[in-house]
């Protein structure tokens, strides 16, 4: 395989905030792979949470170049499993390289890879608009800039987040999901699911800080609404932490390292009886297109990240008032345009 980098700054349509922070621009490194004239793309934006940046990603994979270049791709799963030692402390390197080498399998194989491991595009769950920390003037615009999806999922984490629900309310009755990004403790947690509840909320993603088992087992044990984990999961080791602290989990393709991982996750969380969500980062259509073909085995998806930037760079899977379509293309269905 010939390897490739391919770097962007994203424009984002809106100031995006959550909790921990705001950015105008989401850098991101986009993985090229090509065999026998095809062509297979997958990617990893940059994180400060996380300390993804693109000098780190792209000297981790140009260290293994050798490697990667005289290997013959066949199974993309194989090939996670050979370079997962050297990338073992390089997820969201790993991750852009993993759904390179899906997109380029599924075109060699001259199918979508959803298709290829045997999952059908029915009863599938509908994406959330995401709408990120801000006024709440400006909240209720940025969900008016989307109207009529099915689910909203609304950053919080404020101060004032019960009365940001209670406005946005006012103006939908679309289901809700709230994100606090590890912004509340564990008192406001079972206070605010009470609430939110009535507020027709669903469900709470990581409400509290990463690392705060305990406060969350009580959490789980008194919240009126299911709460989901996404900075307390991980890796794939952290599922199984996460039965009897969590409902569920999302799982993140540039935090576990990729499709290959991911999959492993889901059949994990759903042998725990959890719940199962992925989600995605303000990324392109090159990593939306990845998740889409996990979509069949996921109850609940966040995969709105390419509506969020004023510019894409590639063509793909697309998503229209939150519901998937997928392209004619094979593997992924990605075909970058710069
Ligand atoms: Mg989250």
């Amino acid at each position: 395989m010939k390897l490739r980098f391919h770097s962007f700054q994203l424009p984002l349509r809106h100031t995006f905030t959550i909790s921990r922070g705001s950015m105008d621009v989401q850098p991101t490194l986009i993985v090229e792979l090509e065999q026998d004239g095809l062509h297979g793309y997958g990617e990893a934006t940059t994180n400060d949470y996380y300390g993804a940046t693109l000098e780190g990603m792209t000297a981790a994979l140009e260290a293994l170049r050798p490697e990667i270049e005289s290997y013959s791709l066949q199974d993309p799963a194989a090939f996670w499993d050979a370079l997962h030692p050297a990338l073992r402390d390089q997820p969201f390197a790993h991750c852009a390289l993993d759904q390179a080498a899906h997109d380029l399998w599924g075109k060699l194989q001259g199918a979508p890879v959803w298709k290829l491991w045997g999952l059908s595009l029915e009863n599938l769950p509908p994406t959330n608009y995401t709408i990120g920390i801000d006024t709440i003037e400006t909240m209720v615009a940025k969900m008016n800039e989307f109207p009529g999806w099915p689910v909203y999922k609304i950053k919080l984490g404020t101060g004032h987040d019960l009365e940001i629900v209670k406005e946005l309310r006012r103006h939908t009755d679309s289901v809700f999901r709230v994100d606090a990004n590890c912004g509340w403790t564990a008192d406001e947690t079972i206070e605010n699911s009470q609430a939110m509840k009535l507020l027709g909320v669903e469900f709470i993603e990581q409400p509290l800080p990463a690392d705060r088992w305990e406060d969350m087992g009580r959490v789980f044990g008194a919240s009126a609404l299911p709460v989901i984990a996404d900075e307390s999961c991980v890796v794939p080791q952290d599922v199984d932490r996460c039965a009897g602290a969590f409902h569920g989990v999302n799982i993140k393709l540039v935090k576990c390292g990729g499709m290959t991982p991911a999959r492993r996750m889901i059949d994990r969380a759903k042998a725990l009886g959890l719940k199962v969500m992925v989600g995605c980062m303000t990324e392109s259509t090159v990593g939306i297109s990845a998740i889409a073909q996990l979509l069949p085995r996921l109850d609940y998806v966040d995969m709105d990240g390419a509506l969020l930037l004023s510019r894409d760079i590639a063509r793909g899977v697309t998503i229209e008032n939150g519901i998937c379509r997928y392209p004619q293309e094979n593997g992924n269905g990605v075909t970058l345009v710069g």
